[in-house]
C-alpha cells in the first residue's frame, strides 16, 4: 500500500510551470510564449548591481520576520499610500510570491469539500492550489467584462450551497487578458456579502495598464471588507526570480498567515526583500513601469497584427488594456494535440484547457506577449500558423 498522504491524489500540477522545464530542454531555437514572464530587458539587472553592496550586508543573509522585513514594508505601505490600495501594516502580511498568498489563502480558508468559484478560465496554478486543499470548483463563464454576474447566481443556485470562496483575477486576467467592469466588481462584492463567502482577489497585473481607465481595484471597493483576500506580488512589475509579494487582509487573519508561514517557510528570502525594499525606497519603480506599460504595448499590437495577418477571421483574439496576456480561439483547432508540432515548428504556448478544471476551450490557446520583442513575435506567430497548416 501506498505510505504517500491521501491528499497527493490532489495536487494536480501545473501545465504552466512544468513548460519552464520542457523549454530549458529544447535545444532548437523557440519564440515563448508559454510563459508570463516581464520581459528579460525588463528585469532592473543594472540597478541590483548597484544596490548590491549596500543591502545585501551580512544581516541580510540571517532570518527574517516571518511578517516581512520591515525596510520592505514601510517601503511598500509608502508605495501603496499614494493609491486607492493604501494600506496598514497590520493588514499586511510579506510572502514568497503572489503563489504563496494563495496558498495561505488555502490553509487559512478551505476545507475539504468546500465549494469554491473560479473563472472559466481561470489560473491554474489558483485552481490547483485550492484543489490541494479540498475544494471543489465551480467554473463560471466569462466575457470581456469578467465574470458573468448572473452566471455566477445561476451557477451557485445550482450547487445549492453558498461558496467558501471566490477566486477572481480582475484586471488583464491570466489567461485571458480581459478586466472585470466596474459594475461586476460591485456586484461581486455584493454577493459574497450575501453569502458570507471570501473574495480572493488576484491582482498582479494592475500597474502594467497601457491603455484605457483604471478600475479601482476589489479590495479598495470593499473597503476593508473581512471578506476580501488581496493577492499582490512584485513577479510582474519587477522580476518573479526575486519571489516575492504580499497579502493585504483583515487584521484579525496577521497572527494566523504568521504562524502558517512559520509551519511552512519562516520567512520569506531576505536578500530578495532586501533587494525590492532598495529598489522601491531609491524610486526606481515608477520609471520602470512607465517604460514596461510602452514596450508592453508595442508588443501586444505587434502580437495582434501578426495574427490578422496569418489568422484572418480564422480566429479570435482578445484585446487587453494591459497585463501579458492575449487568448487566442482557433475554432476547430485541438490545441493540446497541436502543441508537439508547434514545439517542433519552433513556437510554445500554453493549450486552453489547461486553464480550465473541466477541460474546456479545447481550440484557445494562452500567448504571452510580454517577454517577446515584436519581430520576434512576428516570427512566433508565422511558426504557429505553420503549425496549425501542418497539424
Ligand atoms: N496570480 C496570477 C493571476 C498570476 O498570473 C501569477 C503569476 N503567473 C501568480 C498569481 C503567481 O505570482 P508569483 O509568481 O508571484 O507567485
Amino acid at each position: 500500500m501506498s505510505l504517500l498522504a491521501g491528499r497527493t491524489n490532489r495536487l494536480v500540477g501545473s501545465v504552466i510551470d512544468s513548460s519552464t522545464s520542457l523549454l530549458q530542454k529544447q535545444s532548437h531555437d523557440i519564440v515563448r510564449f508559454a510563459i508570463g514572464s516581464p520581459a528579460e530587458e525588463a528585469i532592473p539587472t543594472a540597478v541590483f548591481d548597484d544596490l548590491a553592496p549596500a543591502v545585501l550586508t551580512a544581516d541580510a543573509f540571517d532570518y527574517a520576520a516571518t511578517e516581512g522585513d520591515p525596510w520592505l514594508r514601510g517601503a511598500l505601505l509608502d508605495l501603496l499610500s499614494d493609491t486607492p490600495d493604501a494600506t496598514t501594516g497590520e493588514r499586511l502580511t510579506v510572502t514568497a510570491g503572489g503563489m504563496q498568498g494563495l496558498d495561505l489563502f488555502g490553509k487559512l480558508f478551505i476545507d475539504p469539500g468546500d465549494l469554491v468559484v473560479v473563472e472559466s478560465p481561470t489560473y491554474t496554478n489558483g485552481s490547483a492550489t485550492a484543489l490541494s486543499y479540498g475544494a471543489e470548483l465551480l467554473e463560471v463563464p466569462t466575457d470581456g467584462d469578467g465574470m458573468i454576474i448572473d452566471e455566477l447566481k445561476a451557477a451557485v443556485g445550482r450547487a445549492s450551497r453558498s461558496p467558501k470562496a471566490i477566486y477572481v483575477i480582475p484586471t488583464f486576467q491570466n489567461p485571458s487578458g480581459t478586466t472585470m467592469s466596474l459594475d461586476r466588481r460591485l456586484r461581486l462584492i455584493e454577493l459574497a456579502r450575501s453569502w458570507n463567502c471570501m473574495i480572493i482577489d488576484d491582482d498582479p497585473y494592475a500597474m502594467l495598464r497601457f491603455d484605457g481607465e483604471e478600475i479601482p481595484s476589489i479590495r479598495s471597493l470593499a473597503d476593508g471588507d473581512p471578506l476580501v483576500f488581496a493577492v499582490r506580488t512584485f513577479s510582474k512589475i519587477i522580476a518573479p526570480g526575486l519571489r516575492v509579494g504580499w497579502v493585504d487582509t483583515d487584521p484579525g487573519l496577521q497572527q494566523l498567515l504568521i504562524n502558517a508561514k512559520q509551519a511552512m517557510d519562516t520567512c520569506t528570502n531576505l536578500p530578495n526583500q532586501r533587494l525590492v525594499a532598495g529598489y522601491l525606497t531609491g524610486g526606481f519603480l515608477s520609471d520602470h513601469l512607465q517604460i514596461q506599460r510602452d514596450r508592453y504595448r508595442e508588443r501586444k499590437i505587434a502580437m495582434q497584427q501578426a495574427l490578422a495577418d496569418h489568422f484572418g477571421d480564422t480566429a479570435s483574439w482578445t484585446d487587453p488594456d494591459g497585463g501579458f496576456f492575449i487568448w487566442v480561439t482557433l475554432p476547430g483547432v485541438d490545441t493540446q494535440g497541436l502543441f508537439a508540432t508547434a514545439l517542433a515548428e519552433g513556437v510554445a504556448y500554453i493549450p486552453g484547457q489547461a486553464f480550465s478544471p473541466g477541460h474546456r476551450f479545447t481550440d484557445a490557446l494562452r500567448l504571452c506577449f510580454a517577454s517577446t520583442a515584436p519581430e520576434r513575435i512576428r516570427e512566433g506567430v508565422a511558426r504557429l500558423s505553420r503549425a496549425v497548416d501542418h497539424g
